[in-house]
């Protein structure tokens, strides 16, 4: 494959590893996102999945929901720092693992995760029970205390149970509000 067909395979998001603050900050608010897709938009920024979305939050003690263009600077320093931390974390966690033996099963949960893959369980940092958002075939996990003062997030499976006309999809709650 040429450069140029390369080049057209590529998503085009930006490199954590290689961008300042101020790129980050501009790649992630081109679109008015919640923080959880924008992480995971491989056209807005390269290599973090569900699982690592999800630990960056909580990491960074911010919303899943929270919309991008509405973040404070201090937050913005907060999410920046938590993105390049938590990934080197987990890229020098799998090297040393990989070093000791083989991964049986490569998943994307991990048991020392913070949030992700542990709904139910306690928050590491602070005790609180780690909450969901389901939507389709995956879902989000954090932590209400850490991350959204308390608040519990809409959930599907619970919101049909209240028959309340919770979002049932990120996308849906990025729609504009009428
Ligand atoms: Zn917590």
């Amino acid at each position: 494959m040429g450069e140029e067909a390369l080049r057209s395979v590529d998503p085009g998001g930006i490199e954590v590893f290689s961008s300042d603050l101020d790129a980050f900050r501009a790649a992630l608010t081109v679109e008015n996102r919640t923080l959880k897709r924008a992480l995971t938009d491989p056209r807005i920024i390269s290599g973090i999945g569900n699982a690592y979305s999800d630990e960056i939050l909580h990491a960074a003690r911010l919303s899943p929901i929270r919309l991008t263009r509405n973040l404070t600077p201090p937050e913005w320093k907060r999410l920046f720092t938590a993105t390049r931390t938590t990934l080197q974390l987990w890229i020098d966690r799998f090297r040393t693992e990989a070093k000791a033996k083989f991964p049986e099963h490569v998943t994307a949960f991990h048991d020392e995760m913070a949030a992700h893959g542990r709904y139910g369980k306690p928050c590491p940092t602070c005790g609180e029970t780690i909450r969901r958002i389901r939507y389709a075939d995956n879902e989000t996990n954090y932590c209400p205390r850490c991350q959204t003062g308390g608040k519990i997030l809409a959930d599907r499976g619970l919101s049909r149970l209240l028959g309340a006309d919770w979002p049932r999809t990120l996308e849906e709650l990025e729609a504009p509000k009428r």
